[in-house]
């Protein structure tokens, strides 16, 4: 079940990931910021 909600999430909706601590944003889930390398990342789902 959890899979196929990722696949049809996956076509429907854009995931945006922000770093709360400088807000660069990433558009790729990433484990941490690549500017300031902190893992506060915030994401959302458009
Ligand atoms: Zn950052």
């Amino acid at each position: 079940m959890i899979k196929l909600k990722q696949l049809l999430s996956r076509n429907r909706e854009q995931t945006l990931f922000e770093c709360r601590h400088c807000g660069t944003n990433m558009e790729t889930n990433t484990k941490s910021c690549p500017e300031c390398d902190s893992d506060d990342i915030t994401r959302y789902e458009l």
